[in-house]
């Protein structure tokens, strides 16, 4: 086996290939790693968000653009929003925190706001450590604002910028979240809230990879603090969220982002998703992917219009949601299912073959109801009709 450098070396190049020739790596940032939490079954997003395929260009190159990203407007509303929980150095986030997370600590009357500023992403990173270390070591409040996090992914840094984080008086950290969705009488939309949560989590991994490099390490809040407007004001309100679950759940899907390799090497040789290559050509290389489409995709993957139309096309039971996927069992497709409803497949001893041909059974019996002339000519309540059941459920 080759030594781990020139493994890494090797699938760096590979990942290159993949991409195309000349055509930049997509960073991924904590709204990509995030959706990846989203979804984590999908090789086809591991392997092109591990190759860096900017996945927009490649869904309009097939000929299904995305709908997927935010608008201008909410985009502009949302930096405006930021800036007003920001001014004067923080005071309104610095009192939320203080007062939703440590109100028995000082409050952060003097807290400090280090400057951040460095050339690159690195450097940025490098800074961003530092003036942790240095809030940590003195004491008191003080605010990131915008620091840069390096989270190791697939053997390669991703640069990611959280809104802010805060150093409270004992030392610990916390993630900030700024978001332009209203808080209602102190809640959220919850999906809304769930996208900021898996996001936080990401960041939170991140901190966890600088703390653990300090001796000793600083705690890390698994409580990471969503400011938002409060009602239809411009007045910022915050809640406390826990991202204890989206943060094991990040975890364990960057860990198998390392799998990479293995996806790569299912390949088959020449396969390549640039862009500028033709849709016939794009739609092979990108089917030669295994994906688990399911409708969340629709709010967390570029690709969501392109894998929805095929995984419709084969019938498969994914694209009806998780939920309908785990009642199945082990019928994937919708041909699969109705035939076990029919009773051409399946095994009668499987619970969703057995409740399938249940329901069916039912329909059939609801139908023939509606549909008083049956084939003997007699309404199916007459007991002589309802001895014998028809004979084949139909569903469509
Ligand atoms: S849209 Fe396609 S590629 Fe993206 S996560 Fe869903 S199945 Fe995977």
């Amino acid at each position: 086996m080759p030594p781990p450098r020139t493994r890494g070396t090797a699938l760096r190049h590979r990942l290159a290939e993949l991409r195309g020739p000349d055509v930049p790596a997509k960073a991924l940032d904590a709204r990509a790693l995030a959706a990846l939490a989203a979804n984590p079954g999908c090789r086809r997003r591991a392997i092109l968000d591990g190759a860096g395929v900017n996945k927009a260009a490649l869904a309009s190159a097939l000929g299904s653009p995305s709908a997927f990203g935010q608008s201008q407007f909410a985009f502009m509303r949302g930096n405006a929003f930021e800036a007003r929980v920001k001014a004067d150095g923080g005071a309104d986030l610095l009192r939320l925190a203080h007062e939703k997370l440590d109100p028995h600590s000082e409050p952060p009357a003097h807290a400090r706001v280090p400057e951040l500023s460095a050339i690159g992403p690195e450097g940025r990173a490098a800074r961003t450590a530092l003036a942790l270390r240095e809030a940590v070591e003195a004491g008191g409040w003080t605010l990131l604002d915008h620091p840069m996090l390096a989270l190791d992914v697939a053997g390669s840094p991703a640069f990611l910028e959280p809104d802010a984080v805060v150093v409270h008086p004992d030392g610990g950290w916390t993630v900030v979240e700024i978001k332009s969705f209203p808080m209602l009488d102190g809640s959220a939309d919850p999906a809304k809230v769930g996208a900021a949560a898996r996001q936080a989590a990401v960041y939170v991994l991140a901190l966890e990879e600088v703390a653990a490099r300090m001796e000793p390490a600083p705690a890390v809040r698994h409580q990471v603090l969503l400011v938002c407007p409060k009602d239809f004001s411009n007045l910022p309100t915050a809640s406390v969220v826990d991202v204890r679950k989206q943060r094991a759940v990040t975890r364990r899907q960057l860990a198998r982002l390392t799998r990479v390799q293995d996806i790569a090497d299912a390949l088959p040789e020449g396969t390549c998703f640039s862009p500028q290559l033709p849709a016939e050509q794009l739609t092979v290389a990108v089917e030669s992917v295994p994906a688990t489409y399911a409708p969340e995709c629709l709010s967390a993957c570029e690709l969501a219009f392109h894998c929805r139309e095929r995984s419709r096309a084969r019938g498969a039971v994914t694209s009806l949601g998780r939920s309908v996927r785990a009642e199945l069992g082990g019928l994937t497709t919708v041909e699969d299912v109705l035939a076990a409803a029919r009773g051409a497949a399946g095994d009668p001893d499987d619970p969703a073959v057995a409740a399938l041909r249940r329901a069916a059974h039912l329909r059939a019996e609801a139908l023939g109801r509606q549909q008083p002339k049956t084939p003997g000519g007699q309404h199916p309540d007459a007991p002589a009709q309802r001895a014998e059941p028809p004979e084949a459920a139909r569903c469509h």
